[in-house]
């Protein structure tokens, strides 16, 4: 086995064959080739088809690959330690404090800009509730123009994220500070304003489906994005249909990302509210993911 001195005198290919050593056992061949591949092309700009066709390509500079591997033998998130990913054909930045986005969650951005093409003509007033790295947010920003879209979360850390990922993706959005469970944190101006779309993909993970996580994500990602308590699962539901109950403008629009096991409950709640047109959809992987509902009184 190579000592790390030797690694100066590395090619990629060589590289490539350390990752497979150390990693296989923990991510299996195909994912390590994966996260290899992705880090040659972040960090020497060098693709697939490159190494395929020069497989003795050397780089000067080592250190930045093999911390990588480092992190990664300790199972941290390929996009954590590239402080960056892909959502709905953007770039993000992501770090601990914002969860790394979800295919899920793009299904339901989709969901508001595919299915509603009023949106794009629009002027519409769109709240983002519990925004995290600001995804949905700046993605919806992105792709309806015509839109003001606002972006709420408690967490100071995530908003300096959400608003880098705004600045990234040349949008604006504006981004407020406050906890949606607490009325009095909000501040005067977000009060009195009246949206024609609220969205959020709260935190919905009960304690009790821990075990089914993966270490990755519940090592890693932020718990204050993730977990509610099993006896209150639908806590940020409840708060947020009462705040869209107040706040949504007539026909205004409620989107949730929603815990695959409570779609019953979901419905309950927003027929218990009023809501009309209320559809429970399903994501890509046929489970309850997604309720859309239409203020009507
Ligand atoms: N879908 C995420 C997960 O499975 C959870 C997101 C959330 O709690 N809002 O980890």
């Amino acid at each position: 086995m190579r000592c790390l001195d030797d690694k100066k005198f590395m090619n990629l290919k060589e590289v490539q064959n350390t990752f497979h050593t150390e990693l296989d056992d923990l991510y299996g061949k195909e994912e390590v080739d994966s996260f290899f591949f992705i880090l040659i092309e972040a960090f020497y700009k060098v693709s697939r088809l490159n190494l395929a066709m020069n497989p003795s390509a050397t780089e000067n500079d080592y250190e930045l690959i093999f911390n990588a591997l480092q992190l990664l033998k300790q199972e941290q998130p390929i996009q954590y330690i590239l402080g960056e990913t892909e959502f709905y054909g953007l770039p993000f930045k992501v770090n601990e404090h914002t969860l790394i986005p979800r295919p899920e969650t793009e299904e339901l951005v989709e969901w508001i800009i595919k299915k509603e093409p009023r949106f794009k003509t629009q002027s519409l007033k769109i709240l983002d509730i519990g925004t995290g790295s600001g995804c949905i947010a700046v993605s919806l920003a992105k792709n309806l123009p015509k839109a003001t879209v606002y972006a709420l979360d408690i967490s100071k850390e995530a908003l300096k994220v959400a608003k880098l990922n705004a600045e990234l993706n040349d949008v604006k959005v504006e981004f407020i500070e406050a906890n949606i469970l607490k009325a009095d944190t909000w501040n005067t101006e977000f009060k009195n304003l009246n949206f024609d779309v609220i969205v959020s993909n709260p935190p919905y993970v009960r304690e009790l489906e821990k075990q089914q996580m993966q270490p990755n994500v519940l090592n890693n990602e932020p718990h204050l994005a993730l977990f509610v308590k099993d006896e209150n699962p639908l806590l940020f539901y409840n708060a947020i249909t009462q705040f869209a109950v107040n706040n949504l403008s007539q026909n205004g629009m409620l989107f949730f990302e929603i815990n695959e096991y409570l779609g019953k409950e979901m419905i309950q709640l927003l027929v218990e509210n009023k809501f009309a047109d209320i559809v429970l959809k399903q994501d890509i992987f046929k489970k309850d993911r997604m309720i859309k509902g239409t203020k009507k009184v």
